[in-house]
Order: C-alpha cells, then structure tokens, then sequence
C-alpha cells in the first residue's frame, strides 16, 4: 500500500456548511461516533477532521478531539494529551509535564508553561499544541455561519 505523498487540501477538508451539520452519518457502516452531540456543528468539524486525518491531516493539527469528541483546547489539559514519545505538552528540559491554560472568552487566548525551567517549551510539538488550540478557539468562535478557516501551516 502507498500512502499518498500529497495530501489534499485542507481547507476543502475544513469546509464545514449548515448542510453538513444537518447530515445523517452516511451508511456504509461507520459508526456515528457523535450522534449524541447536541453540538451538531461540532459534530460535523469532529467528523470532517476523521476523515481528513485518513487523508493525510496530522493529528496534532487538528481542532477537535477524537477521544474526548470536543473542542481540542477543552480537553487538552487531560493526561491523555500528555504524549512524551513524541513531545506533545511536555518539557524535554525538566522532563515533565507542560501545563496549558486556556481562556476561552472571545477571542480566547492559550498559553504554556512548564513549572520547572519556568520559561514557554518552545518546541515544535508544543508550536503543534499551541497552534491547535489557537485555531480551535477560532473555529469555536466561528458560531453558527458556515465556516471555512484554514489551518496555518507553520
Ligand atoms: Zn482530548
Ligand atoms: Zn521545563
């Protein structure tokens, strides 16, 4: 199997209309993993993110939250957003963990910290943490409009 070396756009992938909100999950066997979301927007974005992510969307670059089926700045103080392998909210310095702080009042505002070297971890995978949280602030905000928004690349 090949993956492909080009993956589609994003922001056609992010393209999110009222329409798609309104959708049925499509047959074919997937399980409507956000049927029960009374957010139906959010619904539509988590879904549009899963298969975005077959096609090729990074994980860390995604708004929404697969495992917690939220806004990804909501959940991303849980452990489980902890990821030391890869560097994801944690500091290589002091080897521990990278809190997050998030306000969501508009337009919001994400900051990190790490409690032992006392200075922002400004690694690429914390950039990935920050940049997520940041557009999913955006996108959270984007209300009840259809919404296109792109996710910055750098
Ligand atoms: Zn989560
Ligand atoms: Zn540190």
């Amino acid at each position: 199997m090949v993956l492909s070396a080009t993956p589609p756009s994003r922001a056609r992938l992010r393209l999110v209309s009222s329409e798609d909100a309104r959708t049925t999950p499509r047959a074919g066997g997937r399980l409507d993993r956000y049927g029960e979301l009374a957010d139906r927007r959010l619904a539509a974005i988590l879904a549009a993110e899963d298969v975005a992510e077959e096609h090729g969307l990074s994980a860390h670059a995604r708004t929404t939250c697969y495992v917690h089926r939220c806004w990804v700045h909501q959940c991303i103080s849980d452990p489980l957003h902890v990821l030391v392998v890869t560097g994801h909210r944690w500091c290589r310095r002091c080897d521990r963990t990278v809190d997050v702080e998030i306000d969501e009042t508009f337009p919001g505002s994400v900051e990190l910290s790490c409690d032992g070297c006392g200075v922002p971890p400004d690694t690429v995978a914390n950039r990935e943490v920050l940049f997520a949280c940041r557009t999913s602030l955006v996108a959270m905000h984007g209300g009840e409009v259809s919404t296109l928004y792109v996710v910055p690349d750098d």
